[in-house]
């Protein structure tokens, strides 16, 4: 039979049972039985828990351990609760201290509430969060003690003992809600989610408890202990989490909650610290310290962690644009890095009424090359050509190469008029032609290129792709005249009125 389907089977006698002894038991014994009825249900719903613990993903473990950790501390304290009962059978006495493992069962909770297994620089945030815990339930204790110390018997310092554990249990339900609506991941949200129900319960339940304890004498009450562990039990024995579903906290509500859960802590323990200050100020003021320091050390913690992830999301973004504009054989910029030159070079020029040329170049009788020299050589050859075109168009201001595709490059030549950018282009063809990279199929037996040149004289308005254009069918008259020159297109549109921005 599925764990799912027999929890409630025997959590449902068991409440039956604990009903039954608080109504039926003898004055003397009723304490005693109705803890063993609660320690019952606690140790069930323990060794669910630690089933879910072995269930779970590796990385949640330590979360259910926590969790884990919460309950056994309650039953410590249960357990020693039903050693007073037996001893002391009107439960007028405490003879022992259970009010310490309750405190070490909200350290537990909170603990896992505030335990983030997969958040950057976890090390340094658990040390952080861990220490603030620490010391909430430690001042919190202390604070017990000297009010039980003082004095144990009167119904003044029930009540006020009473308020403190409200407090407390206020305090570790609001910490756990506060972590499920910050959980983004699902395991993350289904065991933060148990959680906050179980410290809601925790919380509400023995409160409501408490008081009725006060006020009468009634052992009825009692019965309330034992229904956190019992929903904690259900939820732990659940595989669906269908209740889930429902509530899907905006990405914002999120980010929220989870820079406010930090503060929480830092806050608890400012609380708890002015409490302190009219009667151990050095303490007091102790805590105050480690509370502001905590907060301040977390905060610079996770700054720099985010500032150094910035810095190296930058330089990914700059390799990624460097790369996805540059030809990678050539290292010249290819033809999404020539769209975007061309549009901001043309602009400049049509405002400015400059004139513009485009030339396109093409290595000559370059399928031959690779069918003689192989096609590495063909790639080391390019990167000749492509070297030899930047480093002679760098020398002149506005001349920019980039790689069409192929063997084929793109010049812009921005702001010369046509014999100056016929000039530049001579001297680039000139250049490869001097590197004399051997080509024996060709009539000069070296590689060398061809070049259709087309520009737009001063104020002219046309689109650059016309430019572009003329200058692709001015490369084949350039081949048609046999190779190695520059072919100029003719004169393209004349002056125009200026052109708007
Ligand atoms: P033309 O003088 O008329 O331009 O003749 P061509 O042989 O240069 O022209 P064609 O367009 O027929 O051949 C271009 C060759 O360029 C074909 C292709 O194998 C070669 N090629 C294109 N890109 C690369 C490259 O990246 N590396 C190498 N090695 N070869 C390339
Ligand atoms: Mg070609
Ligand atoms: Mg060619």
């Amino acid at each position: 039979m599925k764990v799912q389907s027999w929890t409630p089977k025997f959590y449902a006698p068991l409440l039956l049972g604990h009903l039954g002894v608080l109504l039926f038991a003898g004055e003397g014994s009723v304490l005693a039985w109705s803890y063993v009825c609660v320690l019952a249900m606690l140790a069930f719903t323990a060794l669910l828990c630690w089933r879910r613990m072995r269930l779970g993903v590796s990385h949640n473990r330590p979360l259910w351990g926590l969790l884990l950790g919460a309950l056994l501390a309650q039953g410590a304290a249960f357990a020693l609760l039903l050693v007073d009962a037996l001893q002391n059978p009107h439960g007028t006495l405490v003879a022992f201290d259970p009010t310490f493992y309750f405190c070490v069962g909200s350290f537990a909770l909170i603990a896992a509430a505030a335990y983030n297994p997969l958040t950057p620089m976890r090390r340094w945030t658990t040390a952080i969060d861990g220490v603030l815990a620490c010391a909430i339930v430690g001042l919190f204790y202390l604070m017990l003690r000297r009010l039980l110390v003082a004095d144990a018997t009167s119904p003044a310092t029930a009540r006020y003992v009473i308020w403190l554990f409200d407090a407390m249990g206020l305090f570790v339900a609001l910490f756990a809600t506060l972590r499920f609506v910050a959980a983004r991941r699902a395991d993350e949200r289904r065991f933060h989610f148990v959680l906050a129900a179980f410290a809601c319960l925790d919380a509400v339940l023995p409160a409501i408890h408490n008081r009725f304890s006060l006020l009468s004498d009634s052992c009825l009450p009692e019965w309330l202990l034992g229904l956190p562990f019992v929903a904690l039990g259900v939820m732990l024995s659940r595989r669906n989490t269908v209740w889930l579903r429902g509530y899907q906290p905006s990405r914002r509500t999120r980010q929220v909650a989870a820079s406010l859960a930090p503060l929480m802590l830092s806050l608890a323990l400012c609380l708890l610290g002015f409490a302190q200050l009219g009667r151990d100020r050095p303490l007091a003021m102790g805590a105050l310290i480690l509370a502001v320091a905590a907060y301040g050390v977390r905060t610079t913690v996770l700054l720099g962690y985010h500032q150094a992830v910035e810095e190296e999301l930058r330089n990914l973004r700059r390799d990624l644009h460097h790369k996805s504009v540059r030809d990678e054989l050539t290292g010249l910029l290819n033809r999404a890095g020539l769209r975007q030159v061309l549009r901001r070079a043309w602009q400049v020029a049509v405002r400015a009424r400059r004139p513009f040329a485009i030339a396109v170049v093409d290595v000559d009788h370059f399928k031959t090359f690779n069918d003689t020299y192989g096609h590495l050589a063909g790639d080391d050859c390019l990167s000749l050509v492509a070297h030899a075109l930047r480093a002679e168009a760098g020398i002149q201001p506005g001349v920019v190469v980039a790689r069409y595709g192929g063997e084929e490059f793109v010049v812009l030549l921005s702001g010369l008029d046509r014999p100056g950018a016929e000039a530049v282009m001579e001297r680039l063809r000139a250049h490869i032609e001097s590197l004399q990279i051997r080509h024996l199929n060709t009539g000069q037996g070296v590689v060398t290129i061809s070049a259709g040149l087309a520009v737009m004289a001063a104020g002219a308005s046309l689109a650059s792709e016309k430019l572009l254009r003329a200058a692709d069918d001015a490369l084949y008259e350039a081949k048609r005249g046999g190779r190695n020159q520059v072919y100029c297109a003719g004169a393209m549109p004349a002056a125009a009125p200026a052109v708007k921005a």
